[in-house]
């Protein structure tokens, strides 16, 4: 989606992006300034928060009716939102949106804003621009074994696009009742004839097991989950870690020349999604509780209380491109530059290797032959 800069243009009625407060001109978020720049006369507009305004947590509970809930032109000024009919992400973008920055289809058709979503209560800003990006890609690229070597020079050309990526985080104050078992470790003498037919003895370890059963109490701060479907978990759980302390409270200016998916997990499924994340701690805790030298899980009744939660936008650089028919992603952490996508594999330059590693061998096989004879 790269935007088109729009020549500067009085606001008239209906939704419109953010303005340079210098010349009314089109304004892009700058990554890592934390200010809004002007397209036109580079004009910069601090975004200063007022100190007031923290990150707010809601109540899962009643978070049905009381989430504050808006439009796309909510989550960013001027947006509008687009679905894909080919991979089904939708994304509120405010300029020409020709493609999907998911899957670089180019059927996307606009949709009408009638089912309100939850608003974002906090943003992690880009950090880095879309120049250091394409630099950590090509640097991931080239150091690809056996990447076709077109698509190594094409990847040049290619563009990526910023987006920031639809997430929920949740707390919980967890109890759970268990049952289980305690094992304890003890020794046996046993006597054996050895391989000389000798009697001999040995200690062998056995275990006795003991009923379990009780209660574990564990809380859980900002268990994080993606709600966008449109990557691969594979490739979205490799953006770990996010520098969660660097979130601001929600502010449509980050947002300014950046897209923004839509979550496709709502805050239901989220929050199972979050209760399978919390449960190895839970089974941590449930056997240190039953202690012994080994322990044995039964039954688990977890209940949850002070569920809260929060949506969040976090950011990255997306490239989509097609090659032989087919689409591959690759994804940069625009906060710390971790990069992680799917690659095409280039059966030549994979036969090349073959080859020359059989001859290698081939070639020690004669060598030592001549030598032997
Ligand atoms: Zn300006
Ligand atoms: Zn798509």
């Amino acid at each position: 989606m790269a935007e088109p800069a729009v020549a500067p243009a009085p606001a008239k009625g209906g939704v419109a992006g953010r303005r340079c407060s210098q010349c009314g001109g089109d304004v892009a978020f700058r990554p890592g300034k934390d200010a809004v720049g002007c397209k036109f006369c580079e004009h910069l507009d601090p975004i200063v928060l007022d100190p007031a305004r923290v990150v707010v947590e809601l109540d899962l509970d009643t978070a049905l009716t009381t989430a504050p809930t808006g439009a796309a032109a909510e989550v960013s000024a001027g947006g509008r939102e687009i679905e894909c009919k080919n991979c089904g992400a939708r994304t509120i973008v405010t300029g020409q949106a020709t493609r999907c920055p998911f899957c670089d289809a180019a059927v996307v058709v606009e949709i009408p804003d009638d089912r309100p979503q939850i608003l974002p209560q906090s943003v992690l800003p880009f950090g880095i621009d879309h120049k250091d990006a394409k630099a950590h890609f090509a640097k991931w690229l080239s150091s690809r074994w056996f990447a076709p070597s077109d698509l190594v020079k094409r990847s040049k050309a290619q563009g990526m696009d910023g987006m920031y990526l639809p997430y929920w985080t949740y707390d919980a104050d967890t109890t759970t009742h268990y049952t289980g078992e305690r094992g304890e470790h003890y020794y046996v003498t046993e006597s054996y004839t050895d391989s000389q037919g000798k009697r001999q003895t040995r200690q062998v370890r056995k275990t006795r097991w003991y009923a379990a059963a009780g209660t574990v109490h564990v809380d859980f701060d900002d268990v994080l989950v993606c709600a966008s479907k449109s990557l691969p978990e594979k490739l979205v759980d490799k953006l770990e870690p996010w520098d969660l302390p660097g979130l601001r409270p929600f502010d449509d200016r980050y947002l300014a020349g950046f897209g923004a998916e839509r979550y496709a997990v709502d805050l239901e499924a989220g929050f199972a999604r979050a209760g399978e994340k919390m449960e190895p701690g839970i089974r941590t805790a449930i056997r240190r509780d039953i202690g012994g030298d080994e322990q044995r899980i039964h039954s688990m009744d977890v209940r949850y209380a002070n569920k809260k939660f929060k949506h969040l936008l976090l950011p990255l650089w997306i490239s989509a491109f097609r090659y032989h028919d087919k689409v591959y992603r690759v994804t940069v952490n625009a906060r710390t530059g971790e990069v992680s996508g799917e690659r095409p594999w280039s059966w030549i330059k994979i036969a090349l290797f073959t080859l020359a590693i059989l001859a290698i061998i081939v070639g020690i096989v004669v060598l030592v032959q001549s030598n032997q004879g």
